[in-house]
């Protein structure tokens, strides 16, 4: 059974259609170990109805490009093909899901609507848009968190120092291995997907190619969480923060499009056979940080802006709003990596060639767009925007986060004054040459 205490009841209505249980399946991308298709197929076998997963696909999201479509209609294709297997039909809407969503439920008379879990405002705002236009229950399913976001804390959380006890001691309740998919009573099925069609109706920005060195879809996604426990865990405490080392999972992307759950990938280096501070390094990230995320993006709606900052950033960035700035760029020169810096060049180009900047480079990354903008508004809007455009993983609390982090001190405490940057941490070129080799970093990514 599926802990009651990861289900939120977002429109309360008795049950009276007969008709089939629609999961809409957004955030968590996957037919295996996802708690919101457990929960939907056990709701269905309850009401003796059928279950049907429904994909919303909007044609523009929050600036998607062609390489995020590429990578997340693969995906979804093989979902089709895995919900086949066990007998559940695979939909996907195209439109505007707060008019095709319950334009569906009322065709097929549908009795009950699951979905999963998202922080972001626009998953927000489908959601209450799709309430207000059905009269049906509507149950929404955490299948992203270990430990349910809302259950984890119920107010922002000021960092990791004041989350990780909440989600330490509920761990061993949410921490639990899956149920084995067992098909449904009912059998769903569907005419199939006309993939074709749906490649040209989305309108993406087609100059943002898709990427070629990593695999969509949950098989893949299966299979580099086993090379990264076999080849690449040890020595994740030592070796991740060093951008030459190839010394992180990889996982983001999967992570972020749910081809994978961070609940199987927990389980699976907690059994693994390496060091304590290479697991607990990799799990902390894993557990606390990314849910950390979910916290900030669900509790603080201003997420994406400054206001979301703590009064003491404020403040300071306000005292620093005249300093002068030594370099301003335009968003299209950050865009095209013409800036003095070889080093934040490098990092721009590794993040449009390849998809993903390495996790130290993005703090080094977002920290000079603070300091060469004219405020910390524009700062967060640029990189934002960059960080979305490129990133496999973008659009994600992960990414919110760690700008807000980077440009606005959020989990992060007061430092020393310094111009520009106030009280917020500091990075600089020579901190990043004690760090690793910066000349190897910056060739591998300048001819690009
Ligand atoms: C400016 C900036 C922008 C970022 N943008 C994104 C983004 O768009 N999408 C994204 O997923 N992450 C983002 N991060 C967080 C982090 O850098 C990435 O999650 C990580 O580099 C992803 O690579 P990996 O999966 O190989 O990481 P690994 O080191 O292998 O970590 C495994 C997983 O742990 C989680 N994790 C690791 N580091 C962090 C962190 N600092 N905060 C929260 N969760 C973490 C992620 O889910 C990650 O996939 C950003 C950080 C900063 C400072």
């Amino acid at each position: 059974m599926v802990d009651k205490q990861r289900v939120s009841l977002l429109k309360q209505e008795e049950i009276k259609a007969t008709g089939p249980v629609v999961y809409w399946m957004s955030r968590d991308q996957r037919v295996h170990d996802n708690w919101a298709l457990l929960y939907a197929i056990e709701q269905a076998n309850m009401l003796n109805a059928p279950v049907l997963v429904v994909f919303a696909l909007s044609n523009t999201f929050l600036g998607a490009t062609s390489r995020h479509y590429a990578f997340m209609l693969e995906g979804l294709k093989e979902i089709e093909a895995n919900l086949s297997v066990a007998g559940i039909a695979f939909e996907l809407l195209t439109g505007d899901p707060i008019k095709t969503i319950p334009s569906y439920i009322s065709q097929i008379n549908s009795s009950l609507l699951v979905s999963d879990f998202d922080p972001l405002r626009i998953k927000k705002q489908w959601k209450d848009g799709v309430n207000s236009a059905i009269n049906i229950p509507h149950h929404e399913v955490d299948a992203h968190n270990i430990v349910p976001c809302r259950v984890a804390s119920q107010k922002t959380e000021f960092g990791a120092y004041t989350l990780r006890p909440k989600i330490n001691r509920l761990l061993p309740q949410f921490l639990t291995d899956f149920p084995i998919l067992q098909p449904p009573v009912n059998k769903s099925n569907s005419a199939g997907v006309d993939w074709q069609a749906i490649e040209s109706w989305i309108d993406a920005d087609k100059n943002v190619k898709p990427i070629e060195w990593i695999r969509p879809g949950e098989m893949a996604a299966q299979a580099l969480l086993h090379y990264f426990i076999e080849k690449r865990l040890t020595g994740y405490s030592t070796r991740r923060n060093d951008p030459m080392a190839n010394g992180q999972s990889n996982l983001s992307p999967y992570l972020h499009y749910g081809h994978i759950s961070a609940q199987r990938v927990a389980i699976e280096v907690s059994k693994a056979n390496v060091s304590n501070d290479d697991k607990s390094a990799f799990l902390e990230e894993l557990i606390v940080r990314r849910e950390l995320s979910d916290n900030f993006c669900h509790y603080n709606t201003n997420y994406d802006n400054t206001q979301g900052f703590h009064a003491w950033a404020k403040e300071s960035h306000l005292v620093h709003s005249n300093d002068e700035r030594e370099y301003l760029y335009s968003l299209s020169e950050f865009d095209q990596a013409k800036t003095h810096d070889d080093l934040w060049n490098a990092a721009q180009k590794e993040m449009i060639t390849t998809g993903k900047m390495h996790g130290y480079m993005r703090m080094y990354w977002a920290k000079k767009i603070l300091e060469w903008t004219q405020s910390p508004e524009q700062a967060m809007e640029f990189a934002i925007y960059l960080n979305d455009k490129y990133s496999l993983d973008g659009r994600d609390p992960n990414g919110y986060a760690g700008i807000a982090w980077s440009i606005g001190g959020v989990h992060d405490r007061a430092w020393g004054t310094r111009p520009v940057f106030g009280k917020i941490r500091y990075m600089n070129y020579n901190g990043c040459k004690r760090k690793f080799d910066v000349t190897k970093y910056t060739n591998r990514f300048a001819a690009k």
